[in-house]
């Protein structure tokens, strides 16, 4: 048996980050910049208003207070892009809003707090400071800044600068783009009626979701029955738009394991058993023309989903060109005890919370490989090494943290 690093190491072998493509902006979340981003204008480009209020020369209020307001005429109105230009001539003043321009000749901006909010003439009760409430054009961001660099991983709040910048497309690494089927003549798709000996594809909606959530770009294509030259065709026909394939069920040593016997013969596939539970099943190479990374995956919801954790979503991940590749393991102090089988590194369910600031992490349900309910109840899998058999309670142990959910 090969052991949960070698195997990953094989996958990991030749994987790096997809081809830079120009991405218009949401279609880049979530991807890795693959150039530099300068600004070509200034950000705030003009000098604007922080403030609803009155835009004034500050030598015109100075003398302003509680006691002794200013009364200034007001020649205009500028909202956010108006664009109609005023002028402030001494002694006069113009209404304006937040984000307006502010109009040559004013250097303050009086909020409308300090005034009686007067329209055709405005009572000021406080002097001003040159350039208060004003927010100076480049202030933020000078033209010719670098803004973003190469490699920047790309959320929501890089997104959004790269629009205040006035950028529609950037250069990243695209998500790799998966697809992902599930094998097997007992399948029917969620949704359809169960007649005899039939169950619901749950590994087709898991495996694309995860995939979805590690990054990439999901294609369900769905079931294909235990027949090869279905299989064959389906990868055929699906391997145009894959940037990896994910295939479940069909790699042990059933007679109609279909999946080891149609690909078993290109040879490019290897079907190898691997220390681990679940997961102990694995098939993994290159097909098609373009060596499109190949995973099948056992069949086995939970199988599948420990697979995809532990060896597909790194893939994944280095596609994408994002740090860490791996999911963050944590030191926990386990509730119960826990026994795991010899020679094999183990993935068990569990709930992982804080008490009292310390991990903790709880068993949840069975360790059956079918037993998804208690899959979906855990939010961490603990991880026992090869060597260990039994866990007493209050060990502290190894655990994976899968995504943050709260209960
Ligand atoms: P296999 O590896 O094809 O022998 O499948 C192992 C077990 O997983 C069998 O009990 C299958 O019925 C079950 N199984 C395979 N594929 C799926 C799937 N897509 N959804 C739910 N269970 C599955
Ligand atoms: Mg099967």
């Amino acid at each position: 048996m090969k052991t949960v690093d070698e195997h990953l190491t094989t996958v990991l072998a030749g994987i790096g980050p997809l081809a830079s493509l120009e991405l218009t902006l949401l279609d880049a979340h979530g991807c890795v910049l693959a150039e530099d981003v300068a600004a070509t204008h200034a950000l705030p480009p003009f000098d604007n208003s922080a403030m609803d209020g009155y835009a004034v020369r500050a030598a015109d209020i100075a003398s302003a207070s509680e006691s002794s307001p200013v009364t200034l005429p007001v020649v205009g109105d500028v909202a956010a892009g108006s664009e109609t230009p005023y002028t402030v001539q001494p002694g006069l003043c113009v209404r304006i809003m937040t984000g307006a321009p502010l109009p040559p000749g004013a250097d303050t901006v009086v909020p409308q707090e300090w005034t009686d909010e007067g329209l055709a003439q405005v009572v000021i009760r406080k002097s001003a400071t040159i350039g208060q409430h004003v927010r100076r054009a480049g202030e933020d961001v000078t033209p010719g800044t670098t803004v973003l660099t190469e490699g920047t991983h790309l959320g929501a709040t890089q997104i959004g600068l790269l629009a205040a910048v006035g950028r529609d497309r950037v250069l990243a690494r695209p998500r790799p783009r998966v697809v992902v089927l599930s094998t097997g003549s007992e399948l029917v798709d969620p949704g359809q009626p169960l007649t005899y000996g039939k169950i619901p594809d749950a590994n087709s909606a898991l495996l694309t979701t995860a995939a979805h959530e590690a990054g990439a770009i999901a294609f369900r294509v769905g079931i294909v029955p235990d027949d090869p030259r279905q299989l064959l065709d389906t990868l055929e026909d699906q391997l145009i738009r894959a940037d990896l394939v994910l295939t479940s069920g069909g790699v042990s040593v059933g007679a109609y394991d279909v999946v080891k016997d149609a690909l078993g013969r290109l040879g490019t596939v290897a079907f190898d058993r691997i220390a681990m539970q679940p997961g102990m099943p694995q098939g993994f190479g290159r097909i098609g023309p373009d060596d499109t990374p190949f995973f099948g995956l056992p069949g086995n919801p939970v199988s599948a989903y420990v697979s995809f954790e532990v060896f597909v979503r790194p893939v994944l991940r280095r596609m994408l060109g994002v740090e860490p590749i791996n999911r963050p393991i944590v030191r926990a102090r386990l509730t119960d005890s826990l026994t795991s089988p010899p020679g094999r590194r183990s993935f068990a369910r569990g709930w992982l919370s804080v008490e009292n600031g310390t991990y903790v992490v709880r068993p949840v349900g069975g360790s059956g490989s079918h037993l998804i309910a208690s899959l979906s109840a855990a939010n961490a899998f603990i991880v026992v090494p090869e060597e260990t058999t039994q866990y007493d309670a209050n060990t502290t142990v190894d655990v994976m943290m899968l995504e943050r959910r709260q209960r």
